[in-house]
């Protein structure tokens, strides 16, 4: 069955972590929640997480289990996986 608007829509949304409070990123953490939680076994902060996204199905898990709430669905063209907020 073909995509409806709102399905193409949501297509477009790609889950994104915020440098500032990622465990992993920001404080060297050995944080790997977001990996465990994803069905489709994405690393965010692989190198090659950005050609890995495209197999996200937009769940949602990552964002939801994350500790530190440093993950948003947005726009995939919005901003890099890994974007440093407060510096934009
Ligand atoms: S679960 Fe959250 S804090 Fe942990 S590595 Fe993933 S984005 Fe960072
Ligand atoms: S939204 Fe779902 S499929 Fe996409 S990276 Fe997060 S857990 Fe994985």
């Amino acid at each position: 069955m073909p995509l409806g608007i709102v399905g193409q829509f949501v297509r477009l949304f790609r889950p994104r972590i915020n440098a500032q409070t990622c465990l992993r990123y920001h404080d060297g953490a050995n944080c790997n929640v977001c990996t465990a939680a994803c069905p489709e076994h994405i690393d965010m902060h692989a190198p090659d997480a950005t050609t890995a996204l495209g197999e996200c199905t937009r769940c949602g898990e990552c964002a939801a289990q994350c500790p530190t709430a440093s993950i948003a669905l947005k726009l995939a063209a919005s901003e890099p996986v890994i974007s440093d907020a407060e510096s934009r």
